[in-house]
């Protein structure tokens, strides 16, 4: 399990990452809000531990941006801010939790784990897939390689997501131009060679196994 934590108190910062440390996660401290989204857009976290006052960017604009790109990883609010809108305004953002200064670290603990929990129920709920470090989400239309994003096309997207729904089985030409119909036109002959080709670029040369006059598999199941 991987942590992002932000928080630009160096004592408060250290504590914290000790003690998430202690419980088993490995943790990213940084002590900037930009920081911060850099590190989110090139990583993928189980949970976000984020301060709301920071230097560059502020752990609310942050928020805003993370959920605005249909980015659902976990976040703990960890506020000295107590006041009932305060809260409010923070979970209006998209936060899974909040938590008070000073708070009790078994506590944090606790939130963490309910707000991990929570978060993969949704992303299965969600039809998320994940396999082999391929991860895809169909409601953000976002694919991950190992935790960085790929950029794919429309079609590209669509065969990976009916090779992945069904990973471990062989998909056959006409189950994948299936999935593929419906994108307004034709599929040509030689489409879906074309799309697997930039595909296997993509994701890598072995990931998507040709079985040859049955059809394609994905290698590396879960
Ligand atoms: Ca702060």
């Amino acid at each position: 399990m991987r942590v992002l934590l932000v928080e630009d108190d160096r004592s408060l910062g250290e504590t914290l990452q000790s003690w998430l440390q202690l419980d088993g996660y490995a943790v990213d401290w940084v002590m900037r809000g930009d920081l911060a989204d850099t590190a989110l857009r090139t990583h993928s976290y189980d949970c976000v531990v984020l301060d709301r006052g920071l230097p560059r960017l502020s752990g609310d604009s942050l928020l805003a941006t993370l959920r605005a790109h249909g980015n659902a990883v976990p976040v703990l609010i960890v506020t000295a801010r107590d006041t009932l809108a305060d809260r409010i305004a923070g979970l209006d953002l998209g936060a899974d939790d909040y938590l008070v200064k000073p708070f009790d670290l078994e506590e944090l603990s606790a939130r963490m784990r309910a707000a991990i929990r929570r978060g993969t129920q949704q992303a299965q709920a969600a039809g998320e897939s994940h396999v082999d470090g391929v991860r895809l989400d169909p409601a953000a239309k976002r694919v991950t390689l190992h935790g960085e994003p790929i950029t794919l096309t429309a079609r590209e997207f669509a065969i990976l997501h009916a090779l992945m729904r069904n990973s471990g089985r062989i998909l056959t030409r006409s189950q994948i131009e299936e999935a593929l119909y419906g994108w307004g036109d034709e599929v040509e002959s030689n489409a879906i060679e074309v799309h697997i080709h930039h595909l296997r670029k993509k994701l890598g040369a072995e990931r998507i196994v040709t079985r040859r006059n049955l059809g394609y598999t994905l290698r590396g199941d879960r």
